[in-house]
């Protein structure tokens, strides 16, 4: 949704603002991959941690 409109070409190593690569029409992709996947499956075990660690006496 908020995504980057640049893309890049994976193929000619190059940057394009097309789904596909204006030189080798080769599907372009974004630069920058998402790091880590929506679903953030460890983010409920960050979440009780984090809590874990406020709730701690003498924390922070
Ligand atoms: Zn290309």
């Amino acid at each position: 949704m908020n995504e980057s409109i640049l893309r890049f070409c994976l193929a000619c190593q190059r940057y394009s603002l097309d789904v596909s690569c204006p030189s080798c029409g080769a599907s372009t992709r974004s630069p920058h991959p998402a790091r880590f996947s929506p679903q953030d499956r460890w983010g409920k075990y960050r979440r009780a941690l984090m809590a874990e660690a406020r709730a701690a006496p003498g924390g922070a």
